[in-house]
């Protein structure tokens, strides 16, 4: 049972049941549908099999909607593509038109405004730099400092420069409405530069009557890595947006930030996740390599709560052997995870009180009486989340009756959620939890658990007790 979460971006090399099932049953703990690809008739689809899946096969697979975010993007070309030569001149026109090796329009008119002379525009993943000469009255003319390929709708990213863009478009705006729609449990939030653009979402989910979806705030841009702290506290994770952040800061930057965007989360008890390009050789080949298998194996070994596949699911040829590889190596990597430290860590910064006290110990007594999992009967998931903060070695078994609580527990480090129909009285949760262990793990005489949470259920909204059961 592996503990550090797997979120699968699905697109159209994954996107049928029948591979959607093969990742389920492959260990696949939450979908991530990416609006800046993605349709809502795709998303509509994906869900619908993914209810389906979880009804069929028991399990309780999340739905993660990633939204566009202000993202600049180019329009159209002739043909669909064109390349800009090292040297040449190329006019960036704010009105649509469609573009060719000289010229091509973007999305957003108030670039002109926002660049200062000779910044640097880059697109198509850093591959190609541009250099603003010139302001016209609604074009940039620039110079290709790096040639290479640009296509229909590629992302441009002005490194450094705050752009005056809303936070949500209009698109974005839709797309909450349909994840509210929906019902999904995670939204991400692409390009986010403050506290506030998160708590702006999070409005509008309170105007929505929403209080389920889970706030993941991507991390690609410099200003999000200046103000982490303070997102930190308002998102319920945080993705480490690799892709994007390593054309928007120098490349070389990205490991430290990454590990340190973990280890911030993991000090306040936030979900840190880490993406892009993990296994990408994947894509086209059956084998990764070396290097990226040390990269996941990384990520693990740092204390991250979630690995993410993105190209690899969406248009690779092995979805379902990568996650099969993923999982294999975060087996391996948990093997050699250095629990003590993490758990001192938790330690060293939890508050000093009741539910604080009760989940140190228990994590504790599980590790030294090498317990076989730790169950945390919950209404809203509070107990399974200190828990899995103090990175107890064995898994923690979160139960509860509500299934929007069960979903909302799938990006949190070693917390398997299941759903059960009764949290009633103590002995029958103790009962039960030793019926859910059997048929989880091999279990034999002698072998214990610990049981713990916040009783009576429903009144208690702290974690008050733990029992240690034997087999
Ligand atoms: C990224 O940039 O690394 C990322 C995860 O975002 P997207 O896939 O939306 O580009």
């Amino acid at each position: 049972m592996n503990k550090t979460k797997i979120i699968a971006t699905i697109g159209p090399a994954s996107k049928s049941k029948e591979t959607l099932r093969e990742l389920v049953v492959g260990g696949m703990d939450v979908v991530r549908i990416n609006m800046s690809h993605a349709t809502h008739e795709f998303a509509t689809e994906v869900i619908h099999y993914i209810n389906e899946l979880n009804e069929e096969l028991n399990t309780n697979v999340s739905i993660m909607i990633d939204l566009e975010g202000p993202n600049v993007r180019t329009g159209k070309f002739v043909g669909g593509k064109a390349f800009l030569t090292l040297g040449d001149r190329v006019r960036i026109y704010m009105d649509e038109l469609v573009g060719d090796s000289t010229k091509f329009s973007i999305n957003y008119p108030g670039l002109l405004n926002d660049v200062p002379y000779n910044s640097i525009i880059k697109m198509n993943d850093g591959m190609i730099e541009l250099q603003v000469l010139e302001k016209g009255t609604n074009y940039l003319l620039c110079e290709v400092l790096k040639e290479g390929i640009i296509e229909n709708h590629k992302g441009v990213n002005i490194p450094g420069i705050k752009l005056s863009m809303p936070f949500i478009s209009k698109k974005d705006y839709e797309d909450i409405l349909f994840s509210n729609r929906m019902k999904i449990d995670y939204l991400a939030l692409s390009f986010v530069s403050s506290a506030e653009d998160v708590l702006s979402v999070n409005d509008i989910l309170i105007d929505l009557n929403n209080d389920h979806i889970g706030i993941i705030s991507k991390i690609e841009n410099e200003s999000a890595v200046n103000e982490i702290d303070e997102i930190i506290k308002v998102s319920e994770g945080i993705m480490i947006a690799r892709g994007d952040l390593g054309v928007e800061v120098p490349m070389e930057r990205v490991p430290s930030i990454q590990k340190n965007i973990i280890s911030k989360c993991h000090n306040i008890g936030k979900v840190s996740i880490v993406a892009t390009e993990m296994l990408a050789t994947m894509e086209h080949n059956i084998r990764p390599t070396r290097a990226e298998v040390s990269d996941v194996a990384n990520a693990v070994l740092d204390g991250a709560d979630a690995v993410m596949l993105s190209g690899e699911t969406t248009v690779g040829k092995y979805p379902t052997d990568t996650l099969s590889i993923m999982e294999k190596i975060i087996d391996s990597a948990e093997e050699d995870l250095d629990y003590l430290s993490l758990l001192d860590k938790a330690m060293r910064t939890e508050k000093q009180d009741i539910t604080g006290m009760i989940a140190y110990s228990v994590v504790e007594c599980a590790d030294r009486l090498k317990c076989k999992a730790i169950i945390a009967p919950t209404i809203s998931g509070y107990t399974a989340r200190k828990m899995s903060r103090f990175r107890p070695s064995c898994p923690i078994i979160a139960v509860s009756p509500d299934r929007s609580t069960v979903k909302s527990l799938n990006l949190h480090f070693g917390v398997t959620p299941i759903f059960i129909e009764d949290l009633s009285t103590f002995d029958k949760i103790i009962k039960k939890s030793k019926e859910i262990t059997k048929t989880l793990m091999d279990t034999n005489e002698g072998d214990k658990i610990i049981v713990t949470g916040g009783y009576p259920f429903k009144e208690v909204k702290h974690t008050n007790f733990m029992k240690i059961e034997e087999f």
